[in-house]
């Protein structure tokens, strides 16, 4: 009988970490000793082939780079394995999965990130259910088919959409939420998948991936007190090409002529700027108050209710590609792979 076959891809994050017995600090270690400390993965009803980045990070230090090494990757082996499990730092962990859910165009198998809050071999480690489940997950099939076609991130008993994760938490196990949508999957003592949640987002299998990221982007949240001179020395930032405005409520900013002004010169200028609501869950809507108007008469686009996380990445993915200001805002605010949703 065929088993799934399920790759796991190694990028370093707490979970591959041991402490360094002179500084006591975590850092990385060796691929081959995650697999050694976790026999447990013999017993899945799956194949596991391993890929270790030859240099694990923190996924503090993870980049635009880092994204297309494991786009490339999962591009490489994509006939080969039915999933991809990618182990990944929890702080860093939304951000990646929302910039590969838009990397891997007709994704049509499972990309599963995970990661712990405690390292595999500390005695009450949360490394061990989030890989084996992990696991699992990637290798549900109906009818030969997987079941998850996505990017998805897999956190203490739960399994997200990837790019409507946040990190919550530097302490719990329960680290990850995704404010504005349910969660696909749940473990308990049963695997129970949300079968009405999940999505097919594109019509080829034939996977694309995009590898041309824009970094000159940038993420201001706006705070009461925020100066003239703040503002425009981030909108004067040489090159830039995006913003990400964090804004408040439902999409509110101050209406004082210089801010509003300010923003409508770098809009001109063809700086992308997307309004994100701060607050921990909901959705912009710009024509709910004053406030919210002024900014979308003079061009903001609606992030609606994306992740910053999303957002950011959205934008470096849109921006090299060649689309005029009308297409551009359309782009951004028609959903790719499910992480917004137009409430208004
Ligand atoms: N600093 C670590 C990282 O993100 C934390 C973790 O793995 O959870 O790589």
């Amino acid at each position: 009988m065929h088993k799934p076959a399920i790759l796991l891809i190694y990028t370093g994050g707490t979970i591959g970490m041991v402490k360094d017995f002179e500084t006591g600090a975590l850092k990385a270690f060796n691929f081959n000793q995650l697999l050694e400390r976790i026999p447990e993965l013999q017993l899945l009803d799956c194949t596991i082939d391993t890929y270790s980045f030859e240099e694990p990070i923190d996924s503090s230090d993870m980049s635009p780079e880092h994204w297309v090494k494991m786009a490339e990757v999962i591009e490489k082996n994509y006939h080969l394995f039915d999933g991809f499990v990618v182990l990944h730092g929890s702080d860093t962990m939304s951000y990646t999965a929302s910039a590969l859910s838009f990397m891997l165009k007709n994704l049509s198998k499972p990309v599963i990130l995970t990661g712990s809050q405690l390292p595999i071999g500390d005695l009450r480690t949360d490394a061990k259910e989030n890989l084996i489940t992990a696991i699992q997950i990637a290798s549900l099939q109906e009818n030969k088919q997987p079941v998850i076609k996505e990017v998805g991130l897999y956190f203490e008993y739960k399994l997200y959409r990837g790019n409507r994760t946040t990190k919550i938490s530097a302490e719990h196990f329960n680290a990850f939420t995704s404010p504005n949508m349910p969660h696909l999957a749940e473990s308990g003592v049963h695997l129970k998948v949300n079968h009405h949640l999940l999505s097919n987002f594109y019509t080829s299998n034939q996977l694309i991936i995009h590898k041309t990221l824009e970094t000159n982007v940038f993420i201001l949240k706006i705070f009461p007190g925020i100066t003239q001179n703040v503002l425009n020395a981030i909108l004067n930032i040489p090159n830039l090409k995006g913003l990400v405005l964090e804004t408040f409520g439902s999409g509110n900013a101050p209406t004082e002529f210089w801010f509003i002004n300010a923003l409508q010169k770098a809009i001109q200028k063809g700086i992308k700027i997307v309004n994100v609501t701060q607050c921990w869950g909901g959705s912009v809507d710009m024509g709910k108050y004053e406030t919210g108007t002024a900014l979308k008469q003079i061009g903001v686009i609606s992030g609606y209710d994306i992740t910053t996380e999303a957002a950011i990445t959205k934008l470096m993915f849109l921006l090299p590609q060649d689309l005029n200001p009308n297409e551009f805002a359309n782009a951004f605010q028609t959903a790719i792979c499910g992480e917004l949703n137009l409430m208004n």
